[in-house]
């Protein structure tokens, strides 16, 4: 196939392809993004079968929260990344303009295609970001389990930036299943009705109320310090994976 795909009809068109392909095509999916961007995704069946999976290993607990991306029970935090909020100031600016443009006019169109591009440029580093944190978690580990976001969604109010942040939580966690679930170890989301903040993974007591600006509190019952309470929460949704694969 070299650097073409050749489609009925319309015969060889030019494609960049990313990696090699074996086996036997089953499907062609062609998209177009609003920069007028073509992508084909391309599903093939290779013969091999999905690893045995298995629980020997390291386990990691996520926390996904928005002052930072993710926090693991591991006591590492990870941000979105700074350029982010800079391409985001961009698409503002781009977005105003075209606010301004006559309807209908040519300097629309340009205008819009330039929001477009933002948008897309905002995307695939967002992506990028994602494909490569879930690698290296998925790498490093082989228990991987993190919150359902379902259950968080009812929760927890609801904000604009916590529905972007939704976005970009999906997307992130759909790839920690597959790459994890493409290697024989396990993907477990939560469900987090059981206060993960304020619950001690120490001891298990419960505090009964607990400001979101409390950062670190001590146990009253056994008397561990809590230096961070999104750590305890990631060790507590850990410890949830484990206890559910224990029971079976
Ligand atoms: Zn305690």
């Amino acid at each position: 196939m070299g650097d073409c795909l050749k489609f009925p009809k319309l015969g060889l068109i030019y494609a960049k392809i990313h990696r090699e392909l074996k086996g036997s095509i089953k499907t062609v999916t062609i998209t177009k993004n609003p920069c007028d961007q073509y992508y084909a995704s391309i599903l093939f069946e290779d013969g091999t079968k999905k690893p045995q999976q298995s629980i020997e290993g390291n386990a990691i607990g996520i926390d996904l929260g928005l002052t930072h991306f993710a926090i693991t029970s591991e006591g590492s935090k990870f941000d979105n990344p700074k350029w982010l909020a800079r391409h985001e100031r961009n698409l503002k600016i781009k977005q105003q303009q075209l606010s301004r443009k006559q309807k209908g006019s040519n300097n629309r169109n340009k205008s819009r295609k330039k929001v477009a591009k933002v948008h897309n440029k905002i995307t695939r580093c967002r992506e990028d970001f994602h494909h490569k944190l879930s690698r290296r978690i998925v790498d490093e580990n082989q228990v991987i389990v993190v919150e359902n976001l379902a259950v968080r969604n009812m929760v927890r109010n609801r904000s604009l930036s916590k529905a972007i942040s939704q976005v970009g939580w999906g997307q992130f966690c759909t790839m920690l299943k597959y790459k994890a679930e493409n290697e024989g170890k396990v993907y477990l989301e939560v469900d987090r009705f059981f206060a993960s903040s304020k619950t001690c993974n120490n001891c298990l007591y419960q505090v009964s109320d607990f400001p979101l600006d409390v950062r670190f509190w001590d146990c009253p019952s056994c008397g561990i310090k809590h230096i961070d309470r999104d750590i305890n929460a990631a060790r507590n949704i850990r410890d949830e994976g484990l206890r559910i694969m224990a029971v079976g």
